[in-house]
C-alpha cells in the first residue's frame, strides 16, 4: 500500500510540520505525473506497521502526516491508516485526483480528513487528455461538492500541464463552483515518463511573461486562484 515516506515536509501541509506517505496504485496516467514508478506498482512497499511505528517516534514534533500517491482512495484500508494517525494527535491531509467521492464521503463522515487538496486535471472537454482516463471528470466534481456541502477544509489543484493554454484555464475556472481555493502549479518535466509523451512532455506551457495577464483574467472568475 505505502511506496515511499518523506519525513519532513514544510511545503505539503500549509502551516504544518508534516510527513508525507505516498501510496502506490493509481487509476489515472496522466502524462506529466511525478510519480511514475507508483502509477502501477500494487506489492510490496513498506510495512504500514513500520510506517505508524516511524510516526509515533516523531509524533512529538510533527503537527501532520499528508496521504498522497499514486491515488490514496484505491486502498480499502485508508480509513484505517488514517485513524491510526489520527490516534496518534497527527492532523490527516488527503491529496486526491478526485475520483473515489464515496470514499471521500467515507472519511469526512467519519472526520478522518483535516484538509483535502483534489486535482482538476483540466477542463471537462479535455480531462481525459491530461488525465489519461475516460469520463473522470464527473466524479472529480462529485468529489468537490462533498467537501463543499460538508464544509470540509480544501483546495483545488491544477499542473499548468503542456498544451493547457489561458482559454482551457477559463474554461475550467468557470465550470468549479464559486470561491474555490484554487492553486496552479507551474509545470516542471518528470524525469521518468512514456516514450509515447514525448513530444508532450516538450510542449509549449504558458510563459512566465503571460501569467499576471492570466491571473488577472481568471480573478475575474475565481478571486482565490493563484499560482506557486
Ligand atoms: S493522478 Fe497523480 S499520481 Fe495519478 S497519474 Fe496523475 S499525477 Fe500521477
Amino acid at each position: 500500500m505505502i511506496g515511499g515516506i518523506v519525513k519532513t515536509s514544510l511545503i505539503d501541509f500549509q502551516g504544518y510540520l508534516s510527513a508525507v506517505i505516498f501510496t502506490q496504485g493509481c487509476n489515472f496516467n496522466c502524462f506529466y505525473c511525478h510519480n511514475r514508478e507508483l502509477i502501477s506498482s500494487k506489492e510490496g512497499g513498506l510495512p504500514v506497521t513500520e510506517v505508524l511505528s516511524l510516526l509515533d517516534e516523531r509524533k512529538d514534533f510533527l503537527d501532520a502526516v499528508v496521504v498522497s500517491g499514486g491515488e490514496p482512495t484505491l486502498h480499502s484500508g485508508l480509513g484505517t491508516l488514517l485513524s491510526s494517525i489520527k490516534s496518534l494527535g497527527l492532523k490527516c491531509k488527503l491529496d486526491t485526483n478526485g475520483s473515489n467521492p464515496d470514499k471521500v464521503e467515507y472519511l469526512i463522515k467519519r472526520s478522518l480528513v483535516d484538509y483535502v487538496a483534489v486535482d482538476i486535471k483540466g477542463s471537462r472537454s479535455r480531462y481525459a487528455q491530461f488525465a489519461g482516463k475516460e469520463h473522470q471528470a464527473d466524479k472529480v466534481y462529485q468529489t468537490l461538492s462533498h467537501l463543499i456541502e460538508t464544509s470540509t477544509p480544501h483546495e483545488v489543484r491544477t499542473t499548468m500541464a503542456p498544451t493547457m493554454g489561458i482559454d482551457d484555464l477559463i474554461e475550467i475556472a468557470e465550470e468549479l463552483p464559486p470561491s474555490t481555493i484554487w492553486k496552479l502549479q507551474r509545470y516542471v518535466i518528470p524525469e521518468l515518463f512514456r516514450k509515447e509523451d514525448e513530444q508532450l512532455i516538450y510542449g509549449d506551457v504558458i510563459p512566465y511573461a503571460a501569467e499576471e495577464e492570466l491571473l488577472n483574467a481568471l480573478r475575474r472568475i475565481q478571486p482565490a486562484v493563484a499560482i506557486r
